[in-house]
């Protein structure tokens, strides 16, 4: 089959490789129809991690099943289903509490979570490609509904970028009522924006630089706070009577950076500026991408994964932080009965949907933030 096989800093090939096969019983062959480039991609990318060459990219994935091991009985062939970007098991003590990004029997022993191609979070191959192995089937796949087809672009989000958006909104605690400030306006900020609006909130600021993604967030009815025009804590302060926002999200990560021309990387930037915006006893949700080391970082600390926190202004508000990657499954059920009902569709940010052999020209257009490339769709097999 073909797959997009990374080949090194910026860059990666189409390549044929050998088909996946039914490895274990509880197992079952996906035929991917559409699979998207993530963010978190672009990391690997750029040879920021240790994702080894010769691996295939993909972990928001959605496909029809091929086949099925013999152990598999809710899901059989011809069923459309998206997978979690998550891989997990659903026996261990995490995934029986409902934490599947920390899954203990995915990754080697000592490490919690796996997930499909990806860095450092086991074997699995990725699913831009035209079939993926899915492991432990039965409870790793989300089955669509009849609309499925039609309606690919809204529900492959439920693989990533929508629930890990609901997550930081879950993560800082955010009630209905809520002024909500969100740092990003990637995917993964606009599905937080998407989700603090259909969970009530009064308003929702969202903080980015590129014009292109903030006009998204504009087009859901945020406030849109561009950094390299304007303070953004000023300006949540100035929209909040001057109490900072109930909660706020980190939706961009350790690679975050200061505004054009510059894009010095400055990687406390958002995280203190959550700090300042947030109110006395707020929350803050962070579910942008931090690593335990950056070797490739421009600061002492950050190649440490170390950044230069306000703990003392945070501790002083009373603030609560919580992090981590998205447990998928557990919104991803609702999230796709949102999208039937026609209560979200959050592929109002798919700019692009392409062949899966125009994936390496889309990899160098996302990478760069070129503007108009907020999010790429491939479908294999087209
Ligand atoms: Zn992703
Ligand atoms: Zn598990």
């Amino acid at each position: 089959m073909k797959a997009v096989v990374y080949r090194g800093p910026h860059q990666v090939a189409i390549e044929d490789v050998p088909d996946p096969k039914i490895e274990r019983p509880t197992d079952a062959i996906v035929r991917i129809t559409s699979t998207n480039i993530c963010g978190s991609d672009l990391h690997m990318y750029e040879g920021r991690t240790d994702f080894e060459q010769g691996r295939i990219f993909g972990h928001e994935n959605l496909g029809v099943v091929q086949e099925v091991g013999p152990a598999v009985e809710r899901i059989k062939p011809g069923d459309w289903v998206c997978l979690p970007f998550n891989v997990s098991c659903g026996h261990c003590v995490n995934c029986e509490r409902g934490l599947t990004a920390f899954c203990l029997s995915a990754n080697q022993p000592g490490i919690a979570g796996g997930a499909f191609g990806f860095a450092d979070m086991g074997p699995w191959p990725g699913g831009q490609a035209e079939y993926l192995r899915v492991p432990w089937a039965d409870f790793m796949s989300l089955k669509l509904p009849p609309d499925a087809a039609e309606k690919q672009t809204d529900y492959v989000m439920c693989a990533d970028i929508f629930p890990t958006g609901w997550h930081a909104t879950e993560l800082a605690g955010m009630r209905p009522g809520d002024a909500v400030v969100i740092y990003g306006s990637g995917p993964v900020g606009l599905m937080a924006a998407h989700s603090a609006m259909i969970k009530g909130a009064r308003s929702v600021m969202v903080v980015d630089c590129h014009p292109d993604r903030l006009k998204l967030a504009e087009s859901i009815g945020a406030v849109a706070i561009d950094y390299s025009k304007e303070d953004p804590v000023q300006r949540v302060m100035d929209l909040t009577h001057g109490m900072g926002a109930d909660v706020g999200c980190e939706c961009v990560g350790y690679q975050c950076h200061d505004p054009a021309p510059h894009r010095h990387e400055h990687p406390n930037l958002t995280m203190n500026n959550l700090v300042s915006s947030v109110k006395f006893t707020g929350g803050i949700g962070v579910v942008g991408v931090f690593v335990p080391e950056d070797p490739g970082a421009q600061d002492e600390l950050a190649k440490q994964g170390k950044i230069a926190f306000d703990w003392g202004k945070c501790w002083f508000k009373g603030q609560h932080i919580a992090t981590g990657q998205c447990n998928v499954k557990a919104y991803n059920r609702q999230l796709r009965d949102l999208i039937d009902a026609g209560r979200a569709k959050p592929s109002f940010i798919v700019s692009h949907e392409l062949k899966l052999d125009e994936a390496p020209d889309a990899y160098q257009h996302f990478d760069v933030r070129e503007h108009g490339w907020t999010k790429v769709v491939l479908h294999p097999g087209v």
